[in-house]
Order: structure tokens, then C-alpha cells, then sequence
């Protein structure tokens, strides 16, 4: 769906490139995109007719083990991450697919399986090498340029281009426990309502989402039940695999199971068990919200949406937060929902182009029916290119500071092909 031709794509190496490609696209006048892992699915990674700074080959990281630190660069996806720091049992906290890339998602806030333990991947970020709009390379973190890495933590790429991260790591694994429960779609509502009081419960090293979809075609499920609707409970037990195994008992008692796939395998493979579902080429149209309670009402309406799946591969995803993800307060970065305990992603996902009508209007549709539940908040990095308008909410309060540290580090909005913030 995202199909746009650049005049120049600058595949640059080090950071020199970069200050090269930044200054050629002010100095005449070109519009500027940026790629990191190129995931997004605003699409914002390309632009027609300007300069592309491509970041795909800078991927090199260094792991100090000694004092828990990864220095990473700029265009690094997740699977480069977690392979550079599993190699010393260690981890910082990133979203659920490997082929993101390390900085779209940093820069809007990043949350994964790690993030009830260990917060935000922003709450790891030490510091960041940021080439500005003027050119000049510049790091970010608490005692440099303060209000530029209060700006970076969730400002998305509207402050420059940064070419390297360096995150403080936390042990995990490399042997975690972790796996997949799945029941009926007949078994839903009481499924879902039992999670919601488990995970109140549940220890931080606990994190539990749920996936509503078709059952794709796993090994371990019965054929009766392939193509059938499904609820899934996905969960990690981030500490010593022992002690979480008679924590997840009961999730095996929510109902009559179809299958499960649960059992220690590496940190490191289980942040890839969810890529074979995103075969490249797919259309995509995502909605989402945020939640600080799951109400009966938005189950209802979950339920009735999965009734509905315009496609085999659309799905809703109840991710989990809380936990060291609240723990910050909300004008500690530009990202501020420190009350969102759950976010929603309606994944519209279908292959082709005739059945466009159909997959935007489900997610839309849903996504109405689901408002009335939500916090009214946003997560800017699921945000499609048609959204500019929920910008706003994604950052609440703490818009007009980001839109003063636009102003001091990019008055005229070179970098603007991004859930766009104008410079106060
Ligand atoms: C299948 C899928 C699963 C996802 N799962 C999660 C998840 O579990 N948790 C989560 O938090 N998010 C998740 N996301 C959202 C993800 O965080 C965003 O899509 C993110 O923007 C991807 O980063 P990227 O570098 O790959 O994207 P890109 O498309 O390369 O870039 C995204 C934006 O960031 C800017 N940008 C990229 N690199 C840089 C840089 N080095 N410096 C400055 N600006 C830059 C770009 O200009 C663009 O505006 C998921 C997305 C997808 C498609």
C-alpha cells in the first residue's frame, strides 16, 4: 500500500553520511525522509521525490557486559539487538517482532514482553547521538542537551536523525519460559474476563496479551481447528523458568483448552515467534486504543468483530502494560501514558487490493465500537498515515514542550515526514 519514489536514497555507513544527507536536503530544499527498520505502517520511512537517508546499514552494536550497557546504531533491527546482547544473557525491553527496527520504535516509546518488568524500551535509554537539522552531531541524555532527550524519548523523528542508542540491560534468559494457550472463540468472554482479573494479580516477571484471530495453521492445534476462531493467551515468565511454572498453571483453567505450546526456549526465539505471520507484500490498515481497565463492553465488542474478520490474517492484539511501564510520571518524556495498562491493535492485514474496502472499513467500524472503552490516548508509532489529527492525544499535555523543543532543534520541520509535530 505504501508505494512512493524517492529522487535519492543515501545509504549512509557512519554518522558523516548523515550529516551529509541532512545538509544536502536542507541546502536545496528536498523533502527528507528517514529510514530505520522501515516498519512503520504510516509509511513514513520513504517519501516521493526527495532524499531517503537510509539507515539499513548501520547496524553495529557493542555490548559492554560489565556494566550492563548496548551501544546500537541507528538503522539496527530488534533480531540485531536481542542477538548482540542475548549472547551475555542480557536484554533491554523492545516490541514482540524482530524485523522492527531498534529506532522507530525507541523513538515513539517501544513496549514488549519485557515491559512490565522492566518499563518502556525510553525508560533504558541512556543516551542518543542525534544529528540535528543544522547539521551538527549532537548526544542527547539527562545532563546533555536535557530538553532534547526529554523530546526524543516518544517524539517519534521529528527532532533529527539519531545514528546511535545506548540502552542499560537487564539479565534475562537466555532460557525463558513462554509460549501460546489457545481456547475457542465460544469460550472468549469468560477467557477474557478471567485474564483481566489474573493479570491484577500477576507478578511483574508475568506478562500475559491476548490475540483474538483465525487459527493459523500450528502444529500443535488440532486440522478440526485451523481456520476456526480462536482467543489466544501469549505470556513470558521473565525470571527463572521454576519459579514461573506453577505461576502460569492456572491460565490452563480458564477453560477447555484446544492446544497449548508452552516451554523454555531462548528469550532470543521467542521475540521471533510472531514474524512468520507477517509475510512481506501483505496490505495493512491498523487501528488502536488505549485502555487503563478492560470492561465488559469491549469484550462484547471484541467478540463481535472477530465474527466479522474480513481476512485470514486480520487479528486484534490486547497487549499488556503496567507494572514498571506506570511507574514514571507522565511529564518525565515527551510519551506520557503512564495510566495505559493495556493497548489495542486492530491489525487489518490481507494480501489483495480489491478487498481494500472491506479490511479498512472493519478496522474503522471496530475501532468505533471499541472508543466508548478506551482512554482517549494514542500510541504514536501505531498510528496510520491518515491519523495526523490523533497526534495530539497521543501526547496530551505534553504537546506544547515537544512543540518548544521542535522549535529550539528544527524551526523549519525538515523532518516531517512523521506523525508531525509543528514547531511551536
Ligand atoms: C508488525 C509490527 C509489530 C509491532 N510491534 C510493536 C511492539 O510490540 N511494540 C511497539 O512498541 N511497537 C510495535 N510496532 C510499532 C513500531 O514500533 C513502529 O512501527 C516503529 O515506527 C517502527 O520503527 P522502524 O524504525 O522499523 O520504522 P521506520 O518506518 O523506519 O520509521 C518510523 C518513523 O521513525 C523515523 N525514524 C526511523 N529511524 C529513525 C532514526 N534513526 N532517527 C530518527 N528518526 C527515525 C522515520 O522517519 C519514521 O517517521 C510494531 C509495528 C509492526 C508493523
Amino acid at each position: 500500500m505504501i508505494d512512493k519514489r524517492p529522487a535519492v536514497i543515501a545509504r549512509c555507513a557512519i554518522t558523516p553520511d548523515v550529516v551529509r544527507g541532512v545538509n544536502f536536503a536542507r541546502d536545496n530544499g528536498l523533502l527528507l525522509a528517514v529510514r530505520g527498520g522501515g516498519h512503520n505502517i504510516a509509511g513514513s520511512a520513504v517519501c516521493d521525490d526527495g532524499l531517503v537517508i537510509d539507515l539499513s546499514r548501520m547496524k553495529a552494536a557493542r555490548v559492554d557486559p560489565g556494566r550492563r550497557r548496548v551501544a546500537i546504531e541507528g538503522g539496527a533491527t530488534l533480531a540485531d539487538l536481542d542477538a548482540a546482547t542475548q549472547a551475555h544473557g542480557l536484554a533491554t525491553p523492545v516490541g514482540i517482532n524482530s524485523t522492527t527496527g531498534v529506532a522507530g520504535l525507541t523513538l515513539g516509546g517501544g513496549f514488549g514482553w519485557l515491559s512490565r518488568k522492566y518499563g518502556m524500551t525510553i525508560d533504558n535509554l541512556d543516551s542518543a547521538e542525534v544529528v540535528t537539522a543544522a547539521g551538527q552531531v549532537v548526544r542527547a541524555s539527562a545532563t546533555e542537551h536535557p530538553d532534547l532527550f526529554w523530546a526524543l524519548r516518544g517524539g517519534g523523528g521529528n527532532l533529527g536523525v539519531v545514528t546511535r542508542f545506548e540502552f542499560r540491560l537487564h539479565p534475562v534468559g537466555p532460557d525463558v519460559l513462554s509460549g501460546l494457550i489457545v481456547y475457542p472463540i465460544s469460550e472468549a468472554k469468560p477467557v477474557l474476563q478471567q485474564y483481566r482479573e489474573f493479570l491484577a494479580k500477576a507478578p511483574e516477571e508475568l506478562t500475559v496479551w491476548t490475540v483474538l484471530r483465525q487459527a493459523p495453521p500450528l502444529p500443535f492445534l488440532p486440522e478440526r481447528v485451523h481456520g476456526q476462531e480462536i482467543v489466544v493467551l501469549a505470556l513470558i515468565y521473565a525470571g527463572d523458568p521454576k519459579q514461573g511454572a506453577p505461576l502460569i498453571e492456572p491460565l490452563r483453567r480458564f477453560g477447555t483448552a484446544l492446544g497449548e505450546h508452552v516451554g523454555v526456549q531462548p528469550y532470543a526465539a521467542w521475540q521471533q515467534a510472531f514474524d512468520p505471520l507477517l509475510t512481506a507484500g501483505a496490505r495493512n490498515y491498523w487501528k488502536s486504543h488505549n485502555f487503563s481497565t478492560l470492561a465488559d463492553g469491549l469484550f462484547d465488542a471484541v467478540i463481535a468483530a472477530v465474527g466479522t474478520l474480513p481476512s485470514p490474517q486480520c487479528e486484534i492484539i490486547i497487549a499488556a502494560l503496567g507494572g514498571a511501564t506506570a511507574r514514571p510520571a507522565p511529564a518525565s518524556a515527551a510519551y506520557g501514558h503512564r495510566d495505559t495498562k493495556f493497548v489495542m491493535n486492530v491489525h487489518g492485514r490481507w494480501e489483495d487490493p480489491a478487498d481494500d474496502k472491506l479490511g479498512i472499513g472493519w478496522a474503522r467500524d471496530f475501532f468505533s465500537a471499541a472508543a466508548p472503552f478506551a482512554t482517549g490516548g494514542a500510541y504514536v508509532n501505531f498510528l496510520t498515515a491518515d491519523e495526523g489529527d490523533r497526534v495530539r492525544s497521543a501526547y496530551g499535555p505534553n504537546y506544547d514542550r515537544l512543540a518548544q523543543v521542535k522549535r529550539t532543534y528544527d524551526p523549519n520541520n525538515l523532518f516531517r515526514m512523521n506523525q508531525n509535530i509543528e514547531p511551536a
